[in-house]
């Protein structure tokens, strides 16, 4: 029997396969790999797009997983948003691979209704002979290992794993960021952004960073991943915030006129009360709008367009700033881009430190400068490491720089000396000194 909707097998005949290749044999292979994949957020797709999107999306989604399908492997759809394969392979090895390359093949992201969307996908995988030779309990194994999967936010999960590799130490590294959010843990280093025309700095982006007690000094890329997949990415956020708020209203009443710039992950998206949480953090402070840039990439925002444009609208509102980071890394177009309330462009760092060397990374930098100058919207390249890539954008014109060429991020106190002494920083009478200000946020 096959769904109707997808052309693929229904549960029944699923399980009906699984039980006759138990009774019958793998084909001459060794493994009978049962992988039960779910799709991220599907729900809300459906629900924030129309039921019809959604049923486009199921569809295609059926159709990549059988364009990578072997003969020998069978596919189902067994849910709304669940679908079922069945492999016969020669190794575990061979399934992380399969499993690797579903992922790889949802990625890029869905046409529908004229409309990009991206979805992730979670997969759970059961072994035959390994963790059973009933049809039933495989299928069961396969569902938990999903829903540990889904859990621990890694991309899919194998049975046996569950225990000892991909679960523990994750859980155990969300716990300790758990506690690190309310115990001074977490701080905020500072990047200055600066004016390329006046070669003055001319703002901030604030970037955490973790001392971690058992772990050392950790970078975001360590732990922020977790972060999103715990849910934890929202008060990890929320401390941002409020710690870059207060900072930045500290060196306004030294005088000095900076913008802040807070990176929003794709997850704070999905909270519906993050601008209102944004505008209490800045009465709390007294921060103006004004001087709060937020930073979001071009991968989150297409996600899910729609649901973005409502919120970036509520922040413009506002009077805040929006900023697309890592530009030029997605799969989104200029031209849908500039339907955004979006103010500033952030050129990938990977363009930028190449330009010097590669033509056709410089051609990149080139064009989405010219492009977003003819939107009325400003760039700022991240990754500016030497001179040369400096007299190369003030050729072209970029309105900002940020790099290790300046200053690669830095902890306040070092901050307050670069302003100081550094040839982008402040005209030295009214360079501000701020005391740190990370520290006491825990009232929010
Ligand atoms: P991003 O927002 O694109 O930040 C720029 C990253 O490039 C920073 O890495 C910065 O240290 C690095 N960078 C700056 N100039 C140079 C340069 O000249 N050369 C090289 N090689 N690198 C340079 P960092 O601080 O490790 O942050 C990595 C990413 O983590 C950030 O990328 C951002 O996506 C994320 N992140 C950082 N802080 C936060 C946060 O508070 N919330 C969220 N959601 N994400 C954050
Ligand atoms: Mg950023
Ligand atoms: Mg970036």
């Amino acid at each position: 029997m096959e769904d109707s909707l997808t052309n693929c097998r229904d549960r029944r005949s699923f399980f009906e396969c699984l039980q006759n290749m138990i009774q019958n044999g793998t084909q001459g292979n060794k493994i009978l790999a049962v992988l039960i994949l779910d799709l991220d957020r599907f729900r809300r797709i459906n629900n924030a797009l129309s039921h019809r999107v959604g049923d486009l999306l199921l569809e295609q989604v059926a159709e990549r997983l059988r364009g990578m399908l072997r003969k020998s492997d069978t596919c189902a759809r067994i849910g709304d948003d669940e679908f079922a394969l069945l492999m016969p392979t020669m190794n575990i090895g061979h399934t992380r691979l399969a499993a690797s390359k579903i992922q790889s093949i949802m990625e890029p992201p869905f046409l529908l209704d004229g409309q990009r969307v991206t979805v992730k996908a979670s997969i759970g995988i059961a072994l035959f002979p390994q963790h059973g030779t009933d049809a039933d309990r495989l299928m069961q194994y396969a569902d938990g290992a999903l829903s540990v999967a889904k859990r621990s936010g890694s991309r899919f999960v194998i049975y046996d794993e569950e225990e000892k590799d991909s679960a523990v130490p994750h859980f155990s590294l969300e716990a300790e960021l758990r506690g690190a959010i309310g115990e001074g843990e977490l701080t905020l280093y500072y990047q200055p952004k600066i004016n390329v025309k006046s070669r003055q700095i001319s703002g901030l982006e604030a970037l955490v960073r973790w001392n971690n007690p058992k772990r050392g000094f950790m970078l975001p890329d360590e732990f922020i991943p977790v972060a999103e997949q715990t849910g934890l990415i929202q008060p990890l956020t929320l401390w941002v915030l409020n710690a870059a708020l207060r900072q930045s209203v500290a060196f306004a009443d030294k005088g000095a006129d900076l913008t802040i710039a807070v990176n929003l992950s794709p997850r704070n998206l999905d909270n519906a009360e993050l601008p209102a949480l944004v505008l209490r953090a800045m009465d709390t402070w007294g921060a103006a709008p004004s001087r709060l840039i937020l930073e979001i990439t071009e991968n989150a925002i297409m996600e899910d367009p729609a649901h973005s444009l409502e919120i970036l609208h509520r922040f413009t509102d506002m009077g805040i700033s929006i900023s697309i980071d890592d530009f030029g890394t997605g799969y989104s177009s200029l031209a849908y881009l500039t339907k955004l309330p979006v103010d500033e462009l952030k050129i990938d760092k990977s363009f930028v430190m190449n330009m010097v060397d590669e033509k056709d990374d410089a051609m990149i930098v080139h064009s989405v400068i010219e492009l977003a100058r003819n939107f009325g919207l400003n760039t700022v390249a991240e990754g500016v490491q030497n001179e040369r890539a400096w007299e190369i954008l003030a050729a072209l014109g970029c309105n900002y720089a940020q790099g290790y060429y300046m200053s690669p991020p830095i902890p306040v106190e070092r901050l307050n000396k670069w302003i100081v002494e550094s040839p982008w920083g402040l005209d030295k009478g009214g360079a501000p000194q701020c005391r740190p200000q990370d520290s006491s946020t825990e009232a929010l």
